[in-house]
């Protein structure tokens, strides 16, 4: 199973929920929201193979922890992920976009700079600016659209950029998240939780229960869900591989 944007740091209980991933040989790219939370989240996680983590600055955080940038520039060498960033344009939070976009913009200039990073970008109520603040890095990163609700023109703009998008169970339960999965194209997609935050039924989730997605593309695409599994898998491989050191 795969899980490519989880915030296992904020689970009440991170070891057991780890220890799960373990045993069920989930693969979690395990997503920080601000820079102080970097290395214990990575110490998480040592020992467990299948886990790698991102350095994050939320643009939900962006607004009060502009002091921790330094902090970022120091410990990104140290890894080849970065998220959660990007721009929140929803009403509790339109009023920080000036300080969103700042540190959105510098941190892609770092990882321009640095080359070879997987990103992964939040875009809530901010589709368009996010896709032309990301546009100058598409080919230097690997740049993953979280969560991307956009119309078809949209998703077709960001897939020709060359994106990836993470789609979870959650964002596939509403009418326009669907929508806007099934113009995305089937060889760029990957599964997501979004846990503790995505939730399914008033539970929060998991991060094997990304997988639930599978069963749910399978009917949005009229395709066998060991097919549509399979394909998950392929797009992984292809987007990176987890085995190297990072
Ligand atoms: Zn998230």
């Amino acid at each position: 199973m795969i899980d490519l944007h989880c915030h296992l740091d904020l689970y009440p209980d991170p070891a057991a929920v780890i220890a799960r991933c373990v045993e069920r040989k989930t693969y979690v790219l395990s997503i920080t929201t601000v820079p102080k939370a970097y290395r214990h989240t990575h110490r998480l996680a040592l020992g467990a193979g299948r886990i790698r983590t991102a350095l994050g600055l939320h643009p939900q955080l962006a607004a009060t922890r502009t002091s921790e940038m330094g902090l970022f520039e120091e410990l990104l060498p140290s890894t080849s992920f970065v998220g959660e960033i990007g721009l929140d344009g929803s009403y509790e939070h339109r009023s920080t976009l000036s300080v969103q976009r700042a540190v959105f913009q510098d941190i892609m200039d770092l990882c321009g700079r640095a080359g070879g990073k997987t990103i992964s970008i939040h875009s809530r109520a901010a589709v368009n600016e996010v896709l032309q603040t990301i546009a100058p890095y598409a080919s230097s990163c690997r740049l993953v659209l979280h969560w991307f609700v956009g119309t078809p023109r949209q998703v077709a703009r960001a897939a020709e950029m060359g994106c990836w998008f993470s789609v979870g169970p959650a964002m596939l339960t509403s009418a326009r998240g669907r929508a806007s999965v099934a113009a995305m194209p089937p060889s760029r997609i990957l599964p997501e939780s979004d846990g503790p935050f995505g939730s399914l039924d008033g539970e929060a989730l998991n991060p094997w229960d990304a997988w639930l997605m599978v069963a749910q593309l399978a009917d949005l695409w009229n395709k066998q869900e060991d097919e549509v599994g399979r394909a998950m898998f392929q797009n992984f491989r292809s987007l990176l591989t987890f085995d190297t050191a990072a």
